[in-house]
């Protein structure tokens, strides 16, 4: 069974944003950027299934900018077998990737393919719902576990108060959630045997993909800093303030 994992790179998420001055996006010069943690935990379980015997092959595809190879290179240290990435300058929203994931899973035919259940960057949280849309595959969101077997994949999905069990007919779409795996920390020799992992480019023209935006972005701004708090004398006051200001009680 081949497993396709889709990896964004983004800001690192220790990295404090900062919005540009004209407020038309985040600044992204000389800032950290990684793998999406979400895509970390994807390529993790991914590489699991391999482990289990489960899963034959299993390549990671990136799309965007030249960097991503670096990205592709964490996953493959993860364990990816081999990297594609798709490779433009673009600006891409989640639409223009399903799209661009779709033509390769066409090409690819993997059975399983394991997404980010958002990325940190734009927390669209679309990209996976879209791919499932566009090729007509089942999917399971937010998932915590996953099996696999007699050509299902039975996924528990972290829902609002709860868990649902899920099964799903081989191929599928499969996003994962924080609770699904604790990625490994890739050693240095897998670092260094990574580098000489295949690794394909490709761009959206080769894939016949339009991958123009649909939106546009109308401004971006920092939150709103907090006032400063006030001490006050007595409990009496605390409970008037909160009452005939905050009106809260
Ligand atoms: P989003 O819908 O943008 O929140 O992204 C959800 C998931 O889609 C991510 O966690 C990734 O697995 C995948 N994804 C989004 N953008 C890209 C990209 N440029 N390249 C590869 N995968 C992506």
């Amino acid at each position: 069974m081949k497993v396709l994992v889709a990896i964004k790179r983004v800001v690192d998420a220790n990295v404090k944003v900062r919005v540009k001055a004209d407020g038309s996006g985040v600044d992204l010069a000389n800032v950290k950027m990684s793998i999406n943690p979400f895509d970390e935990i994807a390529v993790e379980e991914a590489v699991r299934l391999k482990e289990q015997g489960v899963a034959s092959e299993v390549v990671a595809v990136s799309c965007g900018p030249a960097a991503c190879q670096e990205t592709l290179r964490t996953a493959m240290a993860i364990g990816a077998d081999r990297g594609v990435l798709i490779e433009t300058d673009a600006v891409l929203e989640p639409l223009a990737v399903a799209k661009l994931l779709k033509a390769l899973i066409d090409k690819e035919a993997p059975q399983l393919v394991i997404l980010g259940k958002q990325a940190i960057d734009d927390d669209c949280n679309q990209t996976g719902q879209m791919l499932a849309a566009l090729t007509a595959r089942p999917q399971a969101t937010f998932a915590s576990k996953l099996e696999i077997a007699e050509g299902k994949a039975c996924v528990t999905r972290e829902i609002d108060g709860g868990l649902e069990t899920v099964q799903l007919a081989l191929p599928a779409i499969v996003t994962t959630d924080l609770r699904l795996n604790e990625p490994r920390y890739a050693t240095l020799p897998n670092i260094m045997k990574a580098k000489k992992k295949p690794l394909d480019t490709t761009t959206p023209a080769q894939l016949g993909v339009d991958v123009a935006p649909r939106l546009t972005t109308l401004k971006t701004a920092e939150p709103a800093g907090r006032a400063a708090g006030v001490k006050v004398p007595d409990v009496a006051t605390l409970v008037a303030k909160l009452k005939n200001e905050a009106k809260v009680i």
